[in-house]
Order: C-alpha cells, then sequence, then structure tokens
C-alpha cells in the first residue's frame, strides 16, 4: 500500500498546523513549524502566508486530517464514502472512522510516538486484536477490542524500553491501557473531544460536496 515518504514537516508548514507527525521532537521547539511558520519553498522576500478563497480553506482542512493519519488520497476518499454511508453526520463519522483506526489505537496507547511508527509496528505484525495476530492498519477497532503485543515482540528491545517510558504516556478517555502488561482495551467509540490534531469536519464534507 502506498504512503507519503518525503519530509513530514513539511506537510506541517504546508498547512501551518502541528500535525505531531514526528513524535517526541513535535514537542520541543526543533519543531519546524514553531522555527519557521512558512510554507516549503517560502523565500525571505516571501514571508507571509497568502490569504486562502473558501475553497482553499476547504482543502486545507481535508489535507491536515489526511496528512495526520497518514493516508493517501484514494484511502481518505474511502473512509469518507463509508462516512457518507453510515446513518448520523457525516464529518462526526469521518473522525470517528478515521480515529477508529488500529494503527491510530496503537499510537494513542502510547506503543509508539507517532503513527507512522506505530502503523510499521502493526505491519510487521507485533500486535494481536482479541488474541489474533493482526498486521492491517486500517483496520477499525470498536469498543470491547483487546490490543496486545505478540509474546515474540515483548523480547525485543524496542519493547523493553517502551516499559520503562510508558508511564509518561497519556491515552484519551476512548481507551484504557494496563501499565504493567502493556495491554490496550477499547472502552467507547472516540468521540470529536479526543481527536488529537483539530481540523474541521464541516468543511472537508464541503470540500467533497462540490
Ligand atoms: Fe515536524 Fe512534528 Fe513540528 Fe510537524 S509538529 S513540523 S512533524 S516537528
Amino acid at each position: 500500500m502506498g504512503r507519503y515518504t518525503k519530509a513530514n514537516c513539511r506537510l506541517c508548514r504546508r498547512v501551518g498546523d502541528k500535525l505531531m507527525l514526528k513524535g517526541d521532537r513535535c514537542s520541543t521547539s526543533k519543531c519546524a513549524v514553531e522555527r519557521r511558520d512558512v510554507p516549503p519553498g517560502y523565500t525571505g522576500i516571501r514571508k507571509r502566508r497568502a490569504k486562502k478563497s473558501d475553497r482553499g480553506l476547504q482543502l486545507q482542512e481535508k489535507q491536515k486530517a489526511r496528512y495526520s493519519y497518514g493516508l493517501l488520497e484514494r484511502q481518505f476518499r474511502k473512509f469518507f464514502a463509508e462516512a457518507e454511508r453510515l446513518p448520523g453526520i457525516t464529518g462526526e463519522n469521518l473522525l470517528i472512522l478515521l480515529e477508529r483506526r488500529l494503527d491510530n489505537a496503537v499510537y494513542r496507547l502510547g506503543f509508539a510516538s507517532s503513527r507512522s511508527q506505530a502503523r510499521q509496528l502493526v505491519c510487521h505484525g507485533h500486535f494481536l486484536l482479541n488474541g489474533r495476530k493482526t498486521d492491517i492498519p486500517s483496520c477499525l477497532v470498536k469498543p470491547g477490542d483487546a490490543i496486545a503485543w505478540r509474546e515474540t515482540s515483548t523480547k525485543s528491545e524496542y519493547y523493553k524500553l517502551l516499559v520503562q517510558e510508558i508511564e509518561g504516556r497519556n491515552v484519551p478517555g476512548w481507551l484504557a491501557l494496563d501499565k504493567e502488561k502493556l495491554a490496550g482495551r477499547i472502552v467507547n467509540l472516540p468521540t470529536a473531544e479526543d481527536i488529537e490534531v483539530k481540523f474541521d469536519e464541516k468543511a472537508i464534507v464541503e470540500y467533497y460536496s462540490r
């Protein structure tokens, strides 16, 4: 499956917001948005962002969501189509569907410092979902599901380091984490308040409605 492989910080600078794509670095003064909050390619002469049209703002919100979850346009559109198909408000459905991805749940449980790292861990088959090995990052979790490390993965150096670091990681309300066993559980469906990077879901719906 395709994915974006260039510099992540360029994506944040392009949309002018911190998308938290590089783990711990994002919370330090090394963050590229903190240091140079202009789109990539801007020269010393053009220091300000051009004013955006309504369409441009809608596109920006869509890109923020897409970049945050590390999806290609085709993958993001599939999520949007599913959000439209479900009963309820399309924008909220979209937020919930994106947040329910297995790679996102692994990231939000603190098992990885970024979604791209979480995706890699899932793809490499380090996790059990309800006791079964699952290596599909786009798989959707639901309340009652359990996420655990595979026995063989608990012998890795990464896991040993994680055991020491997990104490300082916060878990959103829709998840529960057993810090001793490094096992997670889905307690509820996520809500809009649980989303880490805020974006305007109504603008995304308007973007695709044209
Ligand atoms: Fe880079 Fe993270 Fe800052 Fe984005 S938030 S610019 S990924 S350091």
